[in-house]
């Protein structure tokens, strides 16, 4: 509680929300817990973690069990568990060749998910919009009567402005000025808040929340597949920037006399590390996408000369662009996602060696690079986390309560 807040009067109703809040994101973060390990972590008497409790549970977001088969004295701490068949968000992660949806339940666990390739005129808002639509449909067939959703986050790989999802620029979906937000908003059957935010950005969360980086304040996350992007967490909070654009590594110049990149500049780090940069080190022109990037990878994880040496131009380059940002951020940790994470598998040492070689002494030796936690999913988890949180700030506010009725 801040100062300003001791100050004024403040009304228990409130006092009781904020704890109400407090405890949900708790539950949320960390999964089940005992009654007796809330009442420690949250530092509130037992008996206020009693009434939160039930409240909780008559809002339908929480379920209570007494653990069975324990064979410890003494009478045993009820267990508080996010319910898996409660509210739930659509998490959407719109990426260059695919569409992923998922439902997400409070606890961040995946319950159904539905991924669909997409190319050439798929990939247009109005063609995005009628899958992730027709996919929500389809999933809440899947799911429990108890359930609900209570919101829809998407990640995008572009340029998001925040506050309301606009899209202004996704160079590699070839979007721009795009209102998604409002779009999928409109076209949803249910009254479902959606929020869009970038894809590196909603990495960056979800690896701090539940991947890699749990722990590590100072963090930035490199998102690597056809584009490159990055997500910037400071002192624990994300590096928005004033309009929401913050952290494009991707598109920092390189080399001014470099290729041409989507975004309209030329020697772009993402003409370097991104895919197809990739596949032009491996001499391949005639396939791109998923399955001619897996084949390289494999080619290089069994010796071929050429694929070896394809990823090892891509992880030196990749090692130069994180001594930048290094130097430029000094964070504690790099999770590079995305199939640059494959590159750091197959050829970490060369990563590391441009690192020493180009970042400055001091911050170079805090910081480590991480491969995610959470796998090919940090985007979507992050963009669940995003969708949820309307939720976890008003745990009883009366469109939830309407709606689980
Ligand atoms: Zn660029």
């Amino acid at each position: 509680m801040t100062v300003t807040q001791q100050r004024v009067a403040v009304r228990p109703e409130e006092i009781r929300r904020h704890n109400l809040s407090m405890l949900l994101r708790h539950i949320h973060r960390h999964g089940e817990a005992t009654r007796a390990e809330l009442t420690a972590a949250m530092g509130l008497n037992r008996s206020t973690i009693g009434a939160l409790v039930a409240d909780l549970v008559a809002l339908g977001l929480v379920t209570e069990y007494v653990p069975s088969g324990g064979e410890r004295a003494g009478r045993p701490s009820h267990v508080v568990a996010p319910r898996a068949d409660g509210p739930y968000v659509l998490a959407v992660e719109v990426a260059v060749e695919r569409i992923s949806i998922a439902v997400v339940s409070l606890g961040g666990a995946v319950q159904a998910r539905r991924v669909t390739a997409i190319e050439g005129h798929d990939r247009r808002p109005q063609a995005v919009v009628r899958r992730i639509v027709d996919d929500a449909a389809w999933l809440a067939q899947q799911l429990p009567h108890s359930a609900w959703p209570v919101g829809v986050g998407v990640s995008i790989p572009g340029t998001v402005r925040r506050r309301d999802g606009f899209v202004e620029h996704a160079p590699n979906l070839n979007w721009r000025a795009v209102p998604f937000a409002a779009l999928l908003a409109a076209t949803l059957p249910a009254q479902l808040d959606v929020q869009v935010g970038n894809d590196a950005d909603l990495g960056a969360v979800a690896e701090h929340q539940r991947g890699a980086a749990v722990g590590y304040d100072h963090l930035v996350y490199l998102n690597g597949s056809v584009g490159v992007g990055g997500g910037i967490i400071s002192e624990g909070a994300q590096l928005h920037g004033v309009g929401g654009y913050a952290g494009e590594i991707g598109h920092m110049t390189i080399n001014p006399d470099g290729p041409a990149c989507h975004c309209g500049s030329t020697g772009c780090i993402e003409t370097y590390i991104g895919e197809h940069a990739l596949l032009r080190a491996a001499g391949v022109t005639d396939r791109h996408g998923p399955a001619a990037i897996a084949a390289i990878f494999a080619d290089a994880d069994a010796g071929d000369a050429r694929a070896v040496a394809a990823v090892h131009t891509v992880a030196v380059w990749l090692g130069r662009s994180l001594a930048n940002v290094v130097n430029c951020l000094n964070p504690q940790a790099i999770v590079v996602g995305g199939s640059l994470a494959e590159v750091v598998r197959l050829d970490r040492s060369s990563v590391e060696a441009e690192l020493d070689r180009r970042a400055m002494a001091a911050a170079r030796s805090g910081v480590q690079v991480l491969l995610p936690g959470l796998d090919q999913d940090s985007a979507l988890i992050g963009a669940s986390e995003l969708a949820f949180q309307t939720l976890l700030t008003s745990p009883d506010s009366p469109v939830v309560s309407l709606a689980a009725n």
